[in-house]
Parts: structure tokens; C-alpha cells; sequence
């Protein structure tokens, strides 16, 4: 298990607008019914997206589990029933995950084949809790969405779709009537990862061409970590042009033979991949 896990929060400098909710949560809203969600005294920095109309809310990723996220969450949702919707499997975005009963889950045969009962356990290769001593989490399904299936939170429409290349089992959030992405960790500010267990870079550069035909050019990519700027921590939201910069570096990549590296691609953001990432 490795250390610094946490950084004191007393060394984080939030972005103007932020603010510290129970000692640990950062958050600030998007827009008027959508809160973000950060936690930057954790060191992979991660965001979650709290999507909410009338009565009814909707969770995309439920944090790292370093601290409780459904007191912060049930605060917020002004007394809106709350799903939870978990991006992918891997352990840092499923934390708080029994907390918020029946979960929407993507209906992917890989994740049906992680199903008993109505009972979902992650594999341990999709979970990766080990790098943190963490045990792979059993939560109930209370819903399978399709990609392509368009998810209703009141009267918001959110399309879910299939972002395999960071994982296997990754699914995005596209939102037309705000003309946002919720990319999770398909593409944020730091280093981006394809050199765990399931990445692809093949399907990387695929979804990255899907999602460069999906989303106009003026779309706001809001990601699930992001990394200080300047000393700063601020909501990690990107834009087409990123996508783009993925797809580039992804493109030569794959142009050469297979090899372990990192690999510039802006100033915001670093590929880490692996020998195996390129099958
Ligand atoms: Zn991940």
C-alpha cells in the first residue's frame, strides 16, 4: 500500500468559488442544479458530479471512501431521491457506493458477468483496490442502461456512453441541453492512464474519434481528477481541443511498435501507458 494517500488539507489552495465542506469535500456548482463534487487532499484528486432536477438526483462516481460522502451529498440534494452511478469499476470511484442503495450500473457483459442476485462484485482486475489495501465492494443493482440509452434526472436528458481505453468498462455522461460531457477518467488534467490492467490504446484512439464526432466543438468536458495549478486546485473541466490532443498523441502512438512510456500531450495533461496497453 502506498503513502501519502493524504495531503494535509491545510496545504490545499482552492480556486476562487470552491469552498470546504466537512473538512474534506471541495465543492462549488457548475451551474445551478449541478454540484461538483472534489476531494484535493487526496492524491489522485478526484471529482464526482451531482446532477440533480426536481425531486431526483443523480451521483456520477461516489469518491474515493476516504471520508463519507452521503452526509455532503444528502445536504445538497434538498431532499431529492439520489442514484448512484458509477463511471467504471476502479476502486477510487466507488467509495462511498453502498451508501446510496440500489446503483445504476452499465449494461456491459463484462459487468453482467460480475452479477449474482442482483448483487454486483467487481472483479479484482477491474476494482485495482489493492494498490490501496482496499477490499473489492458488493453493492445492489438497481438498474442496467444500455449505451446509448438516454437517462432521465427529472427533466435533464444524459446520454450514457462507452469510453472503453482508460477501461474496459468505462462509460461518459453526454448532457446536449448543457452541451456537456461528464468524461470521468477517459480524459482530465494530470497524468492520464493507460497503463493499468484493461487499458487499450487502440480503444482509446477509437472512443477518442467517436467523441470528437459526438460532441461540437464548444463542449464543456467535465473530468473526474484533476491536479493543482500553480499551487491551485480547481474544477477539472477541458474542452474538444484536449480531446483532440489525446487523439493525436494516441494516433502516433500506435504508429510505432509496443513499448512502456509516457508521452506528452498539453500543457494539462501526460499519457502514462504500458507494453500491453498497445493489444
Ligand atoms: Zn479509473
Amino acid at each position: 500500500m502506498r503513502d501519502n494517500i493524504e495531503l494535509p488539507v491545510e496545504t490545499i489552495r482552492l480556486a476562487d468559488g470552491l469552498k470546504w465542506e466537512d473538512g474534506w469535500f471541495a465543492t462549488r456548482l457548475l451551474d445551478a442544479d449541478t454540484l461538483t463534487i472534489g476531494e484535493p487532499a487526496y492524491h489522485q484528486r478526484n471529482w464526482s458530479y451531482l446532477i440533480r432536477d426536481g425531486g431526483e438526483a443523480l451521483l456520477f462516481d461516489t469518491g474515493s471512501g476516504r471520508r463519507p460522502i452521503a452526509p455532503l451529498v444528502a445536504h445538497h440534494s434538498n431532499g431529492a431521491r439520489v442514484t448512484a452511478f458509477p463511471s467504471h469499476m476502479h476502486f477510487d470511484h466507488l467509495g462511498g457506493i453502498n451508501a446510496f442503495g440500489p446503483v445504476t450500473v452499465a449494461d456491459l457483459p463484462m459487468l453482467r458477468a460480475c452479477e449474482t442476485g442482483g448483487q454486483l462484485t467487481p472483479a479484482d482486475e477491474m476494482f485495482l483496490g489493492h494498490y490501496e489495501g482496499l477490499s473489492v465492494p458488493t453493492f445492489d443493482v438497481g438498474r442496467w442502461v444500455r449505451p446509448g440509452e438516454v437517462i432521465e434526472v427529472g427533466a435533464r436528458r444524459l446520454e450514457v456512453l462507452h469510453t472503453p481505453g482508460h477501461s474496459p468498462d468505462s462509460i461518459s455522461l453526454w448532457e446536449p441541453d448543457r452541451n456537456r460531457l461528464y468524461a470521468a477518467d477517459f480524459i482530465y488534467c494530470g497524468a492520464l492512464y493507460a497503463q493499468t490492467p484493461g487499458a487499450s490504446l487502440t480503444q482509446y484512439l477509437e472512443t477518442c474519434r467517436q467523441l470528437l464526432e459526438t460532441i461540437p466543438q464548444s463542449a464543456e468536458i467535465a473530468c473526474a481528477h484533476g491536479r493543482p495549478v500553480k499551487g491551485i486546485d480547481e474544477v477539472p473541466v477541458v474542452g474538444h481541443a484536449d480531446l483532440e490532443d489525446v487523439h493525436d498523441v494516441l494516433s502516433g502512438l500506435l504508429q510505432g511498435p509496443p513499448h512502456t512510456g509516457e508521452a506528452p500531450v498539453n500543457e494539462r495533461m501526460f499519457l502514462l501507458y504500458s507494453e500491453e496497453s498497445f493489444q
